[in-house]
């Protein structure tokens, strides 16, 4: 098996209501790259991948595998094979028939079938589970069956939709590191589509940060998560503090913003002006007690063991700001109620346009 590139130019998707689900878009995943687009509920991510795997057509741009125009090309003609959320084994077939289901039509004999199938139940280290019936299986074995029987007729590309969703936390975190390795045995390009930042950032060798149709960043999880492009992928992927305000002045890369709690200075990337309205980002373990720039006075309104971490809770006129400290003996004697000041390296924050935020569990939950 091989992966092939899949890209994307200019690729747009409106539905029959008019409603566009996906505005222009350029894209390229590399062959044999894992893959993820992660972006909230309704962001378009399914959409891009109906479109790749060609159940439906874009109504601008093209799409191409391995540099191959896909046009006119439909579902079963494409290198690509499909993995749903809600996976369809066939209940009254073995698991090696339900891995091979896909070869019969092929023409394949019997015997081909079953080797091929072992070979692939090995690869997804179930190779002594071939007789079984779906249902005498865990939700994580069915759930590599599934992906078995994906890799069975050989595609080069495999697009996987939330994949995991359906399994319990547990499993969802020891599958994670399953479906990394058969990614790499394998060598198939993944695109793989989540709203869940830990699946992306832990599986991924590079992400697409997807919000409203739109793709607003792609880059590796540590670029995302340290180099965000926009206040969305900043808010969107890990924890992060936000400080909202107007650009004072910029020089050599960086910014000073006016904020209601004073003026911070913190890195430029995207080159804004002054006057410009700006929302400042810091990460709660890049914001700690006590640093020399960047000084916030802050209350300290809760603690939070974590083991090896220790979760501050800050109150600054009525501002929360998070702040994550090892829990060591370098961690700071505070308690509820104490007063102190904050701070941050203006490398470790960035300034950004003010735009569309990420809405936070507690909103989610409230909805
Ligand atoms: P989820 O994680 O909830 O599956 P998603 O990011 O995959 O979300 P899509 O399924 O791609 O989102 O949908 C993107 C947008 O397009 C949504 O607003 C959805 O309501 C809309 N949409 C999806 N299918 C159709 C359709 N057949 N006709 C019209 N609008 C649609």
């Amino acid at each position: 098996m091989h992966g092939k590139d899949v890209t994307l130019e200019g690729v747009s998707i409106t539905y029959p209501n008019g409603y566009t689900a996906v505005q222009p878009t350029d894209l390229k995943v590399e062959a044999g790259e894992f893959f993820s687009i992660l972006g909230p509920s309704g962001c378009g991510k399914t959409t891009i991948l109906r479109a790749v795997s060609g159940f439906n057509e874009p109504s601008t741009g093209r799409i191409l595998i391995g540099g191959e125009d896909m046009a006119g090309i439909g579902p079963n003609a494409r290198p690509t094979a499909l993995i749903f959320q809600n996976l369809a084994l066939f209940p009254l077939m073995p698991v090696w028939e339900n891995v091979a289901f896909g070869l019969e039509a092929r023409g394949i004999s019997k015997r081909k079938r079953r080797e091929k199938a072992q070979e692939l139940l090995d690869l997804v280290a179930l190779g002594d589970q071939g007789e079984k019936l779906p249902s005498e299986l865990s939700g994580g074995q069915r759930q590599r069956v599934a992906i078995a029987r994906a890799l069975a007729v050989e595609p080069a590309v495999l697009l996987l939709d939330e994949p995991l969703s359906a399994l319990d936390l547990k499993l969802r975190q020891h599958m994670r590191a399953e479906l990394r390795a058969i990614q790499k045995k394998t060598g198939v390009t993944f695109i793989y589509i989540t709203h869940d930042q830990g699946e992306a950032l832990t599986m991924s060798d590079r992400i697409a940060v997807m919000n409203k149709g739109v793709v607003e960043q792609v880059g590796t999880g540590d670029e995302i998560y340290s180099r965000p492009r926009t206040a969305f992928a900043a808010s969107f992927v890990g924890e992060v503090n936000r400080f909202d305000g107007r650009v004072e002045s910029v020089a050599n890369g960086q910014a000073v913003v006016t904020t209601a709690l004073g003026q911070f200075r913190a890195r430029n990337p995207e080159g804004m002006e002054p006057g410009s309205e700006a929302m400042l980002f810091v990460r709660p373990e890049a914001m700690a007690p006590l640093h020399s720039e960047n000084r916030i006075e802050a209350r300290l309104v809760r603690r939070d063991l974590e083991g090896a971490f220790l979760n501050l809770f800050f109150d600054a006129g009525g501002t929360e700001i998070a702040v994550h400290v090892t829990n060591d003996a370098k961690a700071p004697a505070l308690v509820v109620g104490d007063t102190l000041a904050l701070g941050f390296a203006p490398d470790a924050a960035v300034v950004l346009p003010a735009g569309a935020l990420a809405r936070t569990g507690q909103e989610l939950a409230a909805q």
